[in-house]
C-alpha cells in the first residue's frame, strides 16, 4: 500500500496549492530525481564516453548505470536492448524510418492512438505506399480481437499499438494482439507512454519486439525516454541518426557502428537526463509498481463514480475502474472543455488537461466531438481529497 502523504513530502512543487491532474501529460518530479540530476551538474558535469579525466569517467559510468536501471524497470535483459531517446515520439519515429519500407507492406494500428503512433504510420504509407489500415473500438476503447485479427495478413509487417489510451484510460490488450501479430509474422511496436508509468511492465512477458516511451510521464527529466528492442532486431534496427559516439570505426570510404546502445545514441545525448531516469526508475521500483497500480484503481474508482453521478457529465472509456489506468475524460453537457480547464485552473487551481489529447481520429470518428474534452489524470502523488475536490469543482460548474 502506498503512503501517500509520505510521498507528496518527495515533492515540493506539490506545496503551492495546485491540484495537479495532468500527469499523463507530464508528470512530476520528486527531489531525489531533481538531485541525481543536480549532482551531475555539481560534480561530474562533463561530457561522457569520450575522456579519460575523472569526471568524464565518472560521468559515463552513471550514463550506463542509468541503462542498466531503466532496462531493469522494463525487464529488458541489459542496456543493449535499450536506445536511451528524447521521448516516445522519437523512438516511434526511429522504428518508423528504420525499415525497409516496400509498397506490399501493410501496417495495422487502431483508432485509439495517439499522433506520435499515427501519423508516423501514415506517413510511411504515403511515402512508401505501404497499406495503413486502423482497427476501430467501441466507445469505451475496447477493440474486438477478431476484427483486428482480420486486418492483419502475411502482408502485415508491422502492428503499433499502445498499451493504454491517453484518452480513455483504457488498458490494451496487448498480449492477445501480440500473439496474434506474431501468428502471422508480424513485428509489433507498442506505445507504452501511458503504460509504463503505471503498469509494471515486462517486456519478455509481453513479447513485445519494441517498447517505446516517455521518461517525463514517469517521474523523469524532460527530454528523456527510451526504445527497447527485442534481442533478434538490434542489428536489423537502423539507427534514426549517427555521427559522433555511434561508431567503432572510420576509414575514408567507410565506417562500423559500434554495438547497441551507443549506435542508437547520435552527439552528446542528455547526459542529466537520463542519469535523472535511472533515478526515477529507481523511485518507482521502491516504492513499487503494483502499489501504483492499485492506486490508480483506487483514484479511477472514485473518479468515475464521482463524475458518473453528477448531472449532465459525459464521461468517456470504460467504466470499470479495473480496465483502466488512473484517468477519466468527460465533457459537460453545453460546455467547451477548454472553459472548463480553464475555469478548473482560475477558479480552483485545479489543473487538467483539455482539447483532443493528440488523438484527432478517435475524437473524429468515435466520438464526433472536435473540440475534444476534459482529461483528469493521476499519479502515485494524488489523493482522494484532490478527487474530490476536482468532482466538487465539476457539480458547480456542471449546475451553473
Ligand atoms: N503516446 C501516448 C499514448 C501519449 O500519451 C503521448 C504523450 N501524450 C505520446 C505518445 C507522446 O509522448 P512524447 O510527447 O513524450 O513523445
Amino acid at each position: 500500500m502506498l503512503d501517500v502523504e509520505k510521498i507528496r513530502k518527495d515533492f515540493p512543487i506539490l506545496e503551492k496549492g495546485v491540484t495537479y491532474l495532468d500527469s499523463a501529460a507530464s508528470s512530476l518530479t520528486p527531489d531525489q530525481v531533481v538531485y541525481k540530476e543536480l549532482e551531475y551538474y555539481h560534480n561530474y558535469r562533463a561530457n561522457i564516453e569520450r575522456g579519460v579525466h575523472r569526471w568524464s569517467q565518472e560521468a559515463s559510468v552513471e550514463y550506463e548505470k542509468a541503462h542498466d536501471d531503466v532496462a531493469r524497470f522494463i525487464n529488458a535483459s541489459g542496456p543493449e536492448n535499450l536506445a536511451m531517446l528524447r521521448n516516445t515520439t522519437e523512438a516511434i519515429n526511429l522504428v518508423a524510418n528504420s525499415f525497409d519500407w516496400k509498397k506490399d507492406d501493410s501496417i495495422v494500428t487502431t483508432i485509439i492512438e495517439h499522433h506520435s503512433n499515427f501519423i508516423t504510420w501514415l506517413r510511411v504509407g504515403q511515402r512508401f505506399g505501404c497499406k495503413v489500415t486502423a482497427a476501430r473500438c467501441t466507445s469505451e476503447g475496447y477493440i474486438d480481437l477478431a476484427d483486428f485479427e482480420k486486418l492483419i495478413d502475411d502482408r502485415t509487417r508491422l502492428v503499433a499499438v499502445t498499451g493504454v489510451s491517453n484518452v480513455l484510460g483504457v488498458i490494451m490488450p496487448v498480449k492477445e494482439i501480440v500473439k496474434i501479430a506474431h501468428d502471422h509474422g508480424a513485428l509489433v511496436l507498442v506505445d507504452g507512454a501511458q503504460q509504463v508509468p503505471h503498469i509494471k511492465t515486462d517486456v519478455k512477458d509481453m513479447m513485445v519486439d519494441y517498447l517505446a516511451f516517455s521518461g517525463h510521464k514517469m517521474l523523469g527529466p524532460t527530454g528523456s525516454g527510451g526504445l527497447y528492442i527485442k534481442d533478434e532486431h538490434i542489428y536489423d534496427t537502423e539507427p534514426l541518426c549517427i555521427g559522433g559516439g555511434t561508431i567503432a570505426d572510420v576509414s575514408v570510404d567507410s565506417y562500423k557502428l559500434a554495438d547497441s546502445p551507443m549506435r542508437f545514441e547520435a552527439g552528446t545525448p542528455a547526459i542529466a537526463q537520463v542519469i535523472g531516469l535511472g533515478e526515477a526508475c529507481r523511485y518507482l521500483d521502491h516504492i513499487g509498481m503494483d502499489n501504483i497500480s492499485h492506486w490508480d484503481h483506487v483514484l479511477a474508482e472514485k473518479l468515475i463514480e464521482g463524475l458518473a453521478e453528477i448531472k449532465d457529465v459525459e464521461i468517456y472509456g470504460p467504466l470499470d475502474p479495473k480496465s483502466r489506468v488512473g484517468l477519466a475524460s468527460f465533457n459537460i453537457k453545453g460546455m467547451n472543455p477548454h472553459d472548463v480547464a480553464l475555469t478548473l485552473d482560475q477558479e480552483y487551481a485545479i489543473a487538467v488537461r483539455s482539447g483532443h489529447h493528440c488523438t484527432l481520429p478517435l475524437m473524429k470518428e468515435i466520438f464526433k466531438i472536435h473540440e475534444g474534452n476534459v482529461r483528469a489524470s493521476t499519479y502515485l502523488y494524488n489523493t482522494k481529497d484532490e478527487i474530490e475536490k476536482l468532482l466538487g469543482a465539476v457539480e458547480d460548474l456542471a449546475k451553473s
